[in-house]
């Protein structure tokens, strides 16, 4: 079972898609990343969906990466009794402390913080900016504001309050618990939510000490001042558009997100494009035109993954969803102009034999007619500094941790699976022939590129490039 693309599919799973019959559905359209989202659901449906996830992959053999998101300290509003309600401009509506369910008139929004800072004049955007509510009035415990922009409000929608400063840790005490608990369930990736600096990170590291790699979502103002930085520390980063359109003016939001990957592209690092991607299908069963240029400029810029949220979570077409995402990036990477604008941004290579026999690998897979790329890496560091430069053939990468296999389930261009380690060059060579054309990347008589570390076993040692070609 293999994909023929390069970028990485990422696919939310929510209420839509509860069942083994539907997350499978969805992986066999082409997710090969599976994110749960903490901002929703209790911890048994994240342990049931991370159940069936895993059986999935037994089944197909495949390895799975999923992507634990933190909440952060993302403001919502609380619960209605009846549904959603229907907020009409020029109408009042309260926001206050009391957690019992709201209606058309008041709902509840558990931050007292916010009540603490907030001023009269004051807008309140909810639901990703389409709500906009103006405070007329304030006290500790409640605001009543004035309905500028109306529509429909349901439950545990988002806050954004861009003309407050609020006094609040980028890392909640539900964080916290949901770390752990994510953590302890086998979670991949880890997504932190409204990083603001780099401490932000730093912080988030130290918490999960190595138990998963650590994605960081960009979504406020202060984090792209620190962006380099923040590239820096983590091991991946989301350009999360949604909550970065309303904290900034959404005009702003493009040439951030060819800011953010671009810098992601110098250092190396994965970079995933979210939210809005297919929004149009969280209803229809097609996308719009726009929604299908995004992605493949998305795909044209060489991002390691795109992702679908409501459309997945929540939607009415979850598969189709996905599958004509599949088909976006299939239909890109066909063009014959894709690696052409893909090789435009160039990493930035340091002194050492690691980054140079990535970079002659990049150079014999464009020279030499190469079927695949195969990488021998326990850590998946060289993996990943494979896919760094972008080589025109897949990367396979072999390793002995099944963690690492799923981990590079984000990366562009990795087909990951674990294997028996190796002990000698013939042996490295004999098994990446046979798992090469096993996982059908090759036939006979094709030419492969093999790197790996010696002495074997050890490492950060990647020293050794060899081409070899598969037996008749
Ligand atoms: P969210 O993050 O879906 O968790 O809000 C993505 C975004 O803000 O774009
Ligand atoms: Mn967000």
């Amino acid at each position: 079972m293999r994909r023929n693309r390069n970028a990485k599919i990422i696919a939310t799973l929510g209420p839509a898609t509860e069942t083994e019959e539907s997350i499978r559905a969805l992986f066999e359209a082409g997710a090969d990343v599976f994110r749960l989202n903490f901002s929703h659901g209790e911890h048994a449906d994240h342990k049931a969906r991370m159940d069936t996830i895993r059986k999935i992959e037994a089944d197909f053999q495949r390895p799975i990466a999923v992507l634990m998101d933190l909440q952060g300290p993302k403001l919502r509003v609380g619960v209605f009794g009846n549904g959603p309600v229907q907020l009409d401009e020029g109408k009042e509506f309260v926001l206050d402390l009391d957690s019992s369910a709201g209606d058309s008139t008041r709902c509840n929004l558990p931050h007292p913080e916010i009540f603490k800072v907030l001023q009269i004049g004051a807008d309140l955007l909810l639901d990703d900016g389409k709500i906009r509510l103006r405070v007329v009035s304030c006290d500790d415990n409640s605001a009543r504001t004035e309905v500028i922009v109306g529509g429909k409000l349901s439950d545990r929608k988002g806050v954004n309050v861009p003309d407050c400063i609020l006094p609040i840790s980028p890392l909640t005490e539900k964080d916290r618990k949901d770390l752990e608990f994510g953590l302890s369930i086998g979670a991949d990736w880890v997504a932190l939510s409204f990083v603001q600096t780099p401490e932000d990170v730093q912080e988030a590291l130290e918490l999960v000490a190595g138990r998963a790699k650590v994605l960081s979502k960009l979504e406020k103002p202060a984090a792209i001042t620190h962006l380099s930085k923040i590239v820096e520390l983590s091991d991946a980063v989301m350009v999360a558009r949604g909550d970065l359109g309303v904290e900034l003016p959404p005009e702003q939001v493009p040439s951030i997100q060819k800011r953010i990957v671009r810098n992601c592209r110098m250092y190396g690092k994965p970079v995933v494009i979210a939210t809005q991607m297919l929004e149009s299908m969280i209803q229809a069963p097609t996308p719009t035109r726009a929604e299908t240029t995004d992605i493949a400029t998305a795909v044209y810029d060489g991002v390691d993954a795109v992702m679908l949220s409501a459309e997945t979570a929540a939607g009415k077409y979850p598969q189709e969803a996905v599958s004509i995402m599949n088909r976006i990036i299939e239909t890109v990477e066909q063009d014959p102009h894709y690696l052409e604008l893909v090789d435009k941004a160039e990493p930035i290579r340091q002194t050492r034999a690691a980054d140079a026999i990535a970079a002659a690998m990049r150079q014999v897979a464009s020279v030499m007619d190469v079927a695949a790329i195969v990488t021998y890496s326990d850590s998946g560091a060289t993996a990943l500094r494979a896919a760094m430069e972008r080589p025109h053939s897949r990367i396979m990468c072999f390793t002995s941790f099944e963690r690492t296999a799923r981990m590079l389930g984000l990366v562009w261009g990795l087909h990951a699976r674990t294997s028996v380690p190796i002990n000698s060059v013939e042996s490295m060579v004999e098994m990446a022939c046979d798992l090469a054309v096993e996982e059908d990347f090759c036939k006979a008589g094709e030419a492969i590129v093999i790197t790996a570390g010696m002495p074997f076993g050890e490492p950060g040692r990647t020293n050794l490039l060899r081409i070899a070609r598969i037996p008749e």
